[in-house]
């Protein structure tokens, strides 16, 4: 069976089609699958010495450097991200990723056992073989690269599957890598819809390892293909529910918190899986805090997102829209307050927009304190005790981030080592930097991380041999 469904790429802010594509069937990804395999047993790329491989990877950082702006556009159209996010902050971020990562190849150590004097037990790394990417559509070229670096430094042939609705950076970094020198076959981009292509690679029993992000939901479901498969290696990182702490001294650190809490809040309109949409905050402040920050939340810049001064552009599609609607009215139905945002009205006529929204008074337990919205709303709940805020900050499924705001050290200690999530930033918002392993605890992760050098656990696989000497 051949490709005959196509993927419409459409820009969420217009509604205009950019692109169709074929989309990838599972016969197609079945055949990349056996190319890109009989590639790495080639060992055209496996066999390089690691030097050479981050040769290639820093031309194609090079590549992605010069065309910088045309991969932030790609992504912008396509996600309707604010064009100065992806300026700014996404395409700098996946040049940082496959550099980093580069210069990174030839320092991928193995270790020598403390054996007795019988043997000799040497334990390399190398690289899986085949291996595939499933990336989400509100990062699509930073969480390419995140993995599309390490991937292809430790020696592996990468398989990747953008997201329906944001194909196209992917596909230009593939054309980047193949200038940059980048063996054919190597770096295969398979544009696709999840049920179909991105089961049949997580059903592949070629592919030896699987790095996804996205939902939790999705999460669960490649897990559960890949034991029924050929247990390939899973890492998932999945959603979040982040809270942002605010002890009583917080408001010493004035705009800045403030302008902290809103790119926490708001960035890519919430959409974003570290997003802190829960802010508790300490009572002595509450007041406050919450006037300077819904204050700042209706200060947006909301429109057309290729717009540079564009803060914050539409929802990705008009199903996030109902989803995130109605989580707010079915909060405001259980006796929530909105202070600012709801429904909204005077925003631009097309595209899906949802106004920043901030709500209080949300009984504990309820969904909107709870569940990932993934949309600009942000709630706000009040402690009076570090246990209180620690008990408040844990009460989710979720675990990937969370931010504390203190001038008392031993308090962030407290609050940092309490809090349970895979990073927690103090007195900014913050996922650290590339040297700093990204990864969530709970139902926000799974089967290892991104970034740092213990990316490549997820890429390489440990080999003992045994040498017996006499
Ligand atoms: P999603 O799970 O719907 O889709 C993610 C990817 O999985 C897409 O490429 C999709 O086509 C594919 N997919 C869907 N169903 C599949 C299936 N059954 N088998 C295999 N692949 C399938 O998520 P999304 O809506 O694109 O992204 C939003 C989610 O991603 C949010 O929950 C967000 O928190 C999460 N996210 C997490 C991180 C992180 O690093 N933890 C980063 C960004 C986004």
């Amino acid at each position: 069976m051949t490709t005959t469904e196509m993927l419409q790429v459409v820009n969420p802010a217009t509604g205009e089609p950019i692109t169709s594509l074929p989309a990838a069937s599972a016969d197609d990804v079945a055949k990349a699958a056996e190319q890109a395999r009989q590639v790495h047993d080639a060992g055209v790329w496996s066999h390089l010495p690691a030097r050479e491989r981050g040769a290639v990877l820093l031309r194609l950082a090079d590549l992605m450097e010069r065309d910088a702006e045309i991969l932030a556009r790609l992504d912008s159209e396509d996600a309707a991200k604010p064009i100065t996010e992806c300026r700014t902050s996404d395409v700098p971020g996946a040049i940082e990723s496959v550099r980093w990562f580069a210069e990174a190849a030839d320092k991928v150590f193995g270790r020598i056992a403390p054996s007795g004097p019988d043997g000799l037990g040497l334990m390399s790394r190398e690289p899986v073989g085949l291996v595939a990417a499933i990336v989400p559509w509100n990062y699509p070229l930073a969480m390419t690269a995140w993995k599309v670096g390490p991937a292809l430094a430790a020696g592996n042939c990468l398989l990747v599957k953008p997201a329906e609705a944001t194909p196209r950076s992917a596909l230009h970094l593939a054309a980047l890598a193949a200038e940059a020198g980048l063996p054919h076959g190597v770096l295969t981009v398979l544009p696709g819809h999840g049920r179909e292509a991105g089961t049949a690679l997580a059903r592949n029993p070629l592919v030896g390892a699987l790095s996804f992000t996205g939902s939790t939901a999705t999460g669960r479901r490649i897990l559960k293909d890949a034991a029924e498969s050929n247990f390939k290696r899973v890492s998932l990182e999945m959603g979040g529910k982040s809270p942002q702490v605010l002890m009583a001294d917080a408001l010493s650190y004035g705009d800045e918190l403030i302008d902290n809490m809103i790119e926490a809040a708001f960035l890519t309109m919430g959409q974003n899986c570290t997003a802190g949409s829960r802010v508790l905050v300490h009572s002595r402040i509450a007041e406050e805090v919450l006037e300077r920050f819904t204050a700042a939340a209706r200060e947006l810049v909301i429109g057309d997102p290729a717009d540079p001064r564009t803060q914050m552009g539409p929802l990705i599609n008009h199903a996030a829209f109902d989803r995130v609607a109605g989580a707010v009215e079915a909060a405001r139905a259980g006796g929530a307050q909105i202070l600012t945002g709801g429904l909204p009205h005077g925003l631009p006529p097309r595209g899906a927009y949802y106004p920043p929204t901030v709500i209080t008074r949300a009984p504990d337990g309820s969904d909107v304190l709870t569940k990932e919205l993934f949309g600009p709303v942000v709630t706000v709940q009040t402690f009076t005790s570090e246990d209180e805020a620690i008990r408040r900050a844990n009460a989710t499924e979720y675990g990937l981030a969370a931010s504390v705001w203190t001038r008392d050290l031993d308090t962030a200690l407290r609050l940092a080592r309490g809090i349970e999530a895979g990073v927690v930033s103090v007195n900014a918002y913050s996922e650290g930097d590339i040297t700093t392993p990204f990864g969530g605890w709970k139902q926000s992760g799974f089967g290892g991380v991104e970034k740092s050098t213990n990316a490549f656990d997820q890429w390489t696989r440990e080999k003992t041999i045994w040498i017996r000497t006499r």
